[in-house]
């Protein structure tokens, strides 16, 4: 595991080598725009959203980017927006 914080696009990745994250059902999943470049998802929100609801790891893999403000994309299920509702208390 890298001691790099997880930070921005190019670290959305390197969920994949969190120990903590060893079934992440994303890695299967390559083609889909789990940090959308543009603020756009290319309308497959709903299906990785999906992918998530069936992760093993959405519990932890939410609880850490809830933890981690700067992560971007879709973490557990969520948008980056979503969770800063949530840390606001909006769960
Ligand atoms: S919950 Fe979603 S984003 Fe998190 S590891 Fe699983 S598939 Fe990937």
């Amino acid at each position: 595991m890298s001691a790099e914080p997880l930070d921005g696009r190019s670290d959305f990745w390197a969920r994949l080598t969190l120990p903590a994250l060893p079934a992440a059902a994303c890695v299967d999943h390559p083609e889909l725009p789990w940090v959308p470049s543009v603020g756009s998802n290319g309308g497959k929100l709903n299906e990785m959203r999906s992918i998530c609801a069936d992760c093993p790891e959405r519990e932890p893999c939410l609880e850490f980017a809830l933890s981690h403000q700067t992560v971007l994309g879709i973490w557990g299920g969520t948008s980056h927006a979503q969770r800063d509702l949530m840390r606001k208390g909006h769960r």
